[in-house]
This record gives C-alpha cells, structure tokens and sequence, in this order.
C-alpha cells in the first residue's frame, strides 16, 4: 500500500518513512504543503498522512482541495494542533482520522492498518483469503496454518491482492501500489517479484491462487 507523507519537520519525515517503509508500505515524502498537494493529485495514493501547519500552503486547504478533486482519497491528519475546532473542521473536511503530537509510532501505524483494512468485512490485523492469512501487523504470512517467508515487496503485493479480493489487477496498479515514487521499477521485476511470491504460495497449496488474464491482469482465483 502506497502513503504520502506531506510533513515540514525533516527529522519526523525522515523518521515516518522509515518507520512505515520498514512496515511494508510504499512511501513518498513531501516537505511542503504545495508539493505535496502536487504529488497528491499526480500520484495514486492509499492514504495521506497531512501535517496542518505547513510553509506555502496550510494543510487544511490541501485537504479541502484535495477532496474536491479526489474525494476517495483517504488522509489521516497529524498536527500538533489539539484544538477541538480545529480537529472538527479537519473531519467537516473530509479527514478519516486526527492523531495529535506527540504521537507513539505503534499508535500511528494501528490507525493507518484499520483506515487501510476499513473497506473489508475482516479483522484489521488479519487478512485472509481461503488457506492464506496474512498478519498485517507483524507482516507474517501463513498458508495452511504453515509460516512461509515472503520478501518486503512479495508480501506487500500479496497484501494488496488480499485487499483487492476477486478483482482484475493490472501490473500497473501494483507498481503504483507497492512501489514508491522514487523507484522506476520495470514492468519485468514486478513480474519477477510476482512470480517469485507466486510459486512460494503453489509450493504449500499445491496450486496457483493467482489467475492471470493474458494481457488484462490478475487476480485471487
Ligand atoms: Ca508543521
């Protein structure tokens, strides 16, 4: 899953997109309110994580444009700013959440895994599709009831197929899913990538759960 963090505090943006990259997510970073909202309506985002206070534009105004532009698109504000009102006209707004600084990283990364989960009748730690269940807190993998080891990128593409359950997935959606802006990934390594996780989920089940639609995409079987 794919966040964009538009945040001014250099240490804390630094800190955030390691913390999350760590956790299996596809990180972009933005240290001004204007590039960020930019990246905002270029890129496909999962989710936003939006600081308020902001140098060129204010936080609250890219999320009100943001909205207007991209209304499915999820933002989870972090400020220091704990005033009631000002929490209030961030959700009027169209914000999912509001954590206030200082924050714990555990907290932040459990409201970012129930925002990101939300949209599926399952538990927010556990992704399951038939034999697989897939820890999204610890990011370990299960295929009939046995631990398989996945790399980061095959368990963020697993991730993002047992989020997106039954549907058509292009290859192009993973790359703008489960990679981040910085890297130019070619179509051959996603597939390297898919492949792999693939033939580690077949080696267990005994069969490919993943069914490709030639020149279409993917999808769960
Ligand atoms: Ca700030």
């Amino acid at each position: 899953m794919r966040i964009l963090i538009i945040e001014d505090e250099q240490e804390l943006l630094c800190d955030l997109a390691k913390g999350l990259t760590w956790k299996g997510y596809a990180v972009d970073q933005a240290e001004t309110g204007m590039k960020g909202y930019q990246m905002a309506m270029d890129e496909t985002y999962d989710l936003i994580i939006l600081d308020l206070n902001l140098p060129g534009m204010d936080g609250l105004e890219i999320l009100e444009r943001l909205k207007e532009e991209k209304p499915q698109t999820k933002v989870l504000i972090l400020s220091a700013n704990h005033h009631l009102e000002t929490k209030l006209a961030g959700f009027q707004l169209g914000a999912s959440d509001y954590l206030t600084k200082p924050f714990h990283f555990e907290e932040l990364e459990a409201r970012i895994r129930v925002l990101l989960n939300r949209r599926f009748v399952q538990s927010p730690s556990h992704l399951t599709y038939q034999d697989i269940s897939m820890d999204t807190f610890s990011r370990c993998v299960t295929v009939k009831g046995e631990n398989v080891f996945f790399t980061a990128k095959e368990t963020a593409i697993l991730e993002y197929f047992l989020l997106n359950q039954g549907r058509l997935i292009t290859q192009q959606e993973i790359i703008d899913h489960v990679w981040n802006g910085d890297s130019d990934p070619f179509s051959n390594s996603v597939r390297v990538h898919l492949s792999a996780m693939r033939k580690k989920l077949k080696n267990v089940l005994g069969y490919d759960p993943i069914q490709t639609k030639i020149g279409e995409g993917y999808r769960l079987r």
